[in-house]
């Protein structure tokens, strides 16, 4: 065959094989674009464990009408412009991937509506970035993305999709995931009609502490050890649990770097130092913590998921990390358990 450019829609659909893999990575690329875009409530509707539908919809800034064809298109944001933007990124998302690539995969509608605009306007995606003329619609300040029957063109991707009730728990558990990164941030969650999350701004700390109830499990907090660290220029706040309520499994760990759950080695390392003396063997601690900084000492254009990130200052982070939940935990084996690092 000669060499030759690939169309659009086949692009976008490559494309998707990276970021689409399931429902739940829709979900997860959604919930960001809301949180970038400053909602404060954010309503998800689920139908058959997202696979039939994911509608989100949120009271964040809204699209102009003239740009909502260029939501679709690939490589399109509005969240970097220039190569300097790279090195200090404050969004969640900021490829301009997200959307086409589900579109590109799904029956997808994007409706929105700015504070300038006296109307809603709604443009369907059709994976082939045609011109498209947006059609006026009825809708409050915000976006809703409806997104259905995933993978109904892509039949080889959709074989690999698991039971409803599999492809719901791995849906839920990224809300849950986003719903604890995001305390000033309304949820809600519905699966086939039923309502199943319902959680108001979390602002004061008895109320953040009733979230993560409600979304980790109350053990947890119930026995868990709050801090409020600041160092060098980087701001440590949570709760780690009590050697006691760590667990045969490592499934209460959540680690958000300005806002983004990461996964990473350097921070699993310290955190496994910090309790190395406390903790039986094959035991994993419970935590929720929070590490803010400067954006520009992190790269978070690490990963195509955007789970690792790079630490410009590994080092520091790692030492600030492993000393505080080193003190909290000896303070705390010394008897004093109101250990609040304030
Ligand atoms: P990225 O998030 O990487 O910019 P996306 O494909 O996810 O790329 O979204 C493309 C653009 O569409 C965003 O840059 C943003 O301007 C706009 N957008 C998407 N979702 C929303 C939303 N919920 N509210 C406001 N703007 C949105
Ligand atoms: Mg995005």
């Amino acid at each position: 065959m000669p060499i030759r450019r690939l169309p659009p829609e086949l692009i976008n659909q490559i494309a998707a094989g990276e970021v689409v893999e399931r429902p739940a990575s829709v979900v997860k690329e959604l919930l960001e674009n809301s949180l970038d875009a400053g909602a404060r409530r954010i309503d998800i509707e689920i139908e058959q464990g997202g696979i039939r539908l994911i509608r989100i919809r949120d009271d964040g800034a809204g699209i102009p009408r003239d740009e909502l064809l260029a939501a679709l298109s690939s490589h399109s944001t509005s969240k970097i412009a220039a190569i300097e933007d790279l090195q200090a990124i404050a969004s969640l998302g900021f490829r301009g991937e997200a959307l086409p690539s589900i579109a590109s995969v799904s029956r997808l509608l994007l409706s929105s509506r700015t504070a300038a605009a006296d109307s809603g306007w709604r443009i369907a995606g059709d994976g082939a970035e045609r011109v498209r003329e947006p059609e006026p619609v009825p809708h409050p300040l915000g976006t809703t993305v409806e997104v259905r029957d995933l993978f109904y063109n892509t039949p080889a991707r959709r074989k690999f999709l698991r039971s409803e009730r599999t492809e719901f728990s791995h849906l839920d558990d990224v809300v849950r995931r986003l719903a604890v990164s995001h305390f000033d941030v309304a949820f809600s969650l519905a699966h086939n009609g039923r309502p199943l999350l319902r959680l108001p701004v979390a602002g004061e700390r008895m109320a953040q502490e009733q979230r993560i109830a409600e979304l980790a499990g109350g053990e947890f907090i119930a026995q868990a050890l709050h801090l409020d660290q600041q160092v060098a220029g980087l701001h440590l706040w949570g709760w780690i649990g009590l050697p006691t309520a760590a667990r045969a499994q490592a499934d209460r760990q959540y680690f958000f770097v300005n806002g983004r759950m990461v996964r990473d080695r350097l921070i699993a390392h310290a955190v496994r130092q910090a309790y190395a003396d406390v903790l039986f063997h094959g035991r994993h601690p419970a935590f929720v913590l929070f590490l803010e900084l400067d954006p520009k000492l992190v790269d978070v254009n690490a990963h195509p998921a955007k789970h690792e990130v790079r630490f410009r200052e590994g080092r520091l982070v790692h030492d600030c990390l492993f000393r505080t939940l080193h003190e909290v935990l000896a303070r705390t084996r010394a008897g004093r358990h109101d250990v609040a690092a304030e």
